[in-house]
């Protein structure tokens, strides 16, 4: 690929591989390893910090979810009341 193709030609352009999925894309800065936010989204997700977000919410979707099937539901019988 000759240097006057790239998207642009006056940047200073890179040429690099997404750090996830290994594809190519035409950057303008260094610090960007990832091509989408789905990329980045699975190295981020690993992270403690990353973790505690996806914990908190999963237990707010599934408290959504109870609290729409009880009020969907109220002639049911349960267990026990939260
Ligand atoms: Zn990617």
């Amino acid at each position: 690929m000759s240097r006057d193709r790239l998207a642009f030609p006056g940047a200073l352009a890179l040429v690099r591989q997404c750090a996830v999925c290994g594809r190519w894309m035409v950057v303008t800065t260094s610090r960007r390893i990832f091509c989408s936010p789905r990329c980045r989204y699975k190295p981020w997700a690993a992270t403690p910090k990353g973790k505690e977000r996806r914990r908190a919410a999963s237990a707010a979707y599934r408290r959504r979810q109870s609290e729409a099937i009880r009020a969907a539901t109220p002639w049911v019988r349960r267990r026990r009341e939260l």
